[in-house]
């Protein structure tokens, strides 16, 4: 799987077949670089080979930003991080799950969710996390990120604007996945809210809309996302 250029200097980074698992690069003026999402347990393989593909150094990764405490977002990220170097940045709802690699609980309003809730938790590795972050913060990484807090699919989710470049990653505040879609229900904490929480993209600008789970989407994906969420989808 090969890194797929979709605006200078940012990558989408294929981890698991058919697009189902996306990281992301973004790469600084000076060169330096941050990944977004860190995908599952053995996603850093197919990350460190795409930094390879692209010519980039590992220790050149800077920051991995963690859109929130999945394993299939934050399973990989210890590898990331001793491969790179790299520090962990998360929403500060978030970090508590990643430190101590578990997922937090799903809601348990749904039949899904109450199901999860009865098994193990589905854990990860733990994630030293470096720094913190909360709405509306711009981080200093990749050419500048701009949080977009989307709770409700976990209480710190984020989704990140990259505004030098225009593309927003949705995190799984939206998936692209045999069409524009709301996450699967049964991992929220609480998908009302995650619904909700949604609108947030509607009233973004950006020109590639892009999603940890999915093709990304350019030409039309502001059109697209905000007809998707105001319920007439294109
Ligand atoms: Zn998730």
């Amino acid at each position: 799987m090969t890194a797929v250029q979709i605006a200078p200097g940012v990558w989408r980074l294929p981890t698991a077949p058919f697009d189902l698992v996306n990281s992301f690069l973004f790469e600084a003026s000076d060169g330096s670089l941050a990944l977004l999402d860190a995908g599952t347990k053995r996603a850093p393989r197919a990350v460190l080979a795409a930094l390879d593909g692209l010519g980039k150094r590992r220790e050149d990764v800077t920051h991995l930003v963690l859109s929130h405490a999945h394993a299939d977002h934050a399973g990989g990220a210890e590898q990331v991080v001793d491969a790179t170097g790299s520090a962990v940045l998360a929403h500060e709802r978030e970090a508590v799950y990643l430190r101590e690699g578990r997922m937090p609980r799903p809601d348990s309003t749904t039949r899904g969710g109450r199901l999860l809730a009865r098994l193990p938790a589905g854990g990860f590795a733990k994630v030293d996390v470096a720094g913190t972050f909360v709405d509306g913060a711009v981080l200093p990484v990749g050419g500048g990120l701009t949080v977009v807090h989307t709770p409700g699919h976990t209480p710190g989710h984020c989704s990140f604007l990259h505004a030098s470049t225009g593309v927003l990653v949705t995190g799984d505040a939206l998936f692209n996945v045999r069409g524009l879609r709301y996450s699967f229900r049964s991992p929220c904490t609480d998908v009302r809210l995650s619904r909700s929480s949604a609108a947030r993209l509607g009233e973004l600008d950006f020109e590639v809309a892009a999603f940890t789970h999915g093709a990304h989407v350019g030409d039309g994906a502001q059109v697209a996302v905000r007809a998707f969420l105001a319920g007439r989808p294109s």
